[in-house]
């Protein structure tokens, strides 16, 4: 994601000199890297940079802020986080380009992967010429003033399991706490046993719930939206098949441990009884909507 940032953290990893690799005593545990514990840029300021209007005394700071976040930032636009498909594990972002695209959120075309009347379209890596990140980087003042907005102001739109777990892996913590605002969108499809270890899409199962426990201690978080399609692969139809009660407990049940002052999931069927007996009480609310589907590779 974010380009210019990750430029920067090579140029600045080049200079720094490479750490010895700790010794682990017999019976130690080798410490586990699941994401990045310091931002990727110092936020130590090099210079004051009073000779800038920008942060003279009779500039208020307010204003500083305000600007920040109307270049930063976009209260009606998604933000979607796309994982790069060359096998690199990097991931881009792209605003919004379909505002009023009635079909389920991952199905964007802003994701880079969609078939239309003139055939398949599927983009390796995601091209964007938003700039979104000069201001940051053109100042080192400006980037530790405003390296957080970047993630208080957007809405974040992440494709399943491996947009969770492949954002989480390279943001580093500090401007992971502070992300205010997400959405996610994928795809089931059932029986759970048939489509347990796909690439997405459809869902993987396995993976979805250690996607669902990289969002469970988000410390700012002030909205999440799930948007879940079950869909019965051999019946065609819309909405799980409603016998398959084990695939509907571990979609829904990594929810539970996930905590927002607004939580809502989107599915396209209603919760069966017998589900919600074993899930108990859930801290989500619930609406059912159908929405209209993009067919992707005729096949899902
Ligand atoms: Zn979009």
């Amino acid at each position: 994601m974010f380009a210019h940032i990750l430029e920067k953290v090579r140029t600045e990893r080049k200079k720094r000199k490479k750490p010895k690799k700790p010794r682990l005593r017999p019976g130690m545990v080798p410490p586990q890297v699941h994401a990045p514990l310091k931002p990727p840029i110092t936020l130590s300021p090099c210079h004051d940079q009073a000779q800038s209007p920008l942060f003279g005394k009779r500039f208020p700071a307010e204003l500083r802020i305000a600007i920040y976040e109307a270049v930063l930032g976009d209260p009606v636009r998604l933000m979607h986080i796309v994982p790069h498909e060359d096998g690199s594990k990097r991931v881009g972002h792209r605003r919004c380009i379909e505002l009023d695209c009635p079909y389920p959120t991952w199905q964007h075309k802003c994701f880079g992967k969609y078939e239309d009347e003139r055939g398949m379209h599927h983009r390796r890596t995601p091209q964007t010429h938003d700039k979104l990140l000069s201001l940051l980087v053109s100042c080192r003042l400006i980037y530790s003033d405003a390296i957080g907005i970047l993630y208080t102001a957007n809405y974040f739109s992440l494709k399943g399991a491996r947009g969770m777990l492949e954002m989480r892996s390279i943001v580093p913590a500090p401007q992971w706490h502070a992300i205010r605002y997400l959405h996610v969108s994928t795809l089931f499809l059932t029986p759970r046993s048939y489509w347990l270890h796909q690439d997405f899409p459809p869902e993987n199962y396995i993976n979805w719930a250690d996607g669902c426990k990289a969002l469970q201690k988000l410390q700012n978080i002030r909205s999440i939206r799930f948007e879940i399609l079950v869909k019965a692969y051999e019946e065609r139809e819309d909405g799980p098949a409603s016998a398959d009660v084990e695939a509907l407990v571990s979609i829904l049940e990594p929810l539970k441990d996930i905590k927002a002052p607004s939580f809502e999931v989107e599915t396209n069927f209603v919760i069966p009884d017998s589900v919600q007996a074993i899930l108990g009480d859930t801290n989500f609310s619930l609406k059912v909507q159908h929405r209209p589907y993009r067919k992707l590779y005729g096949r899902y």
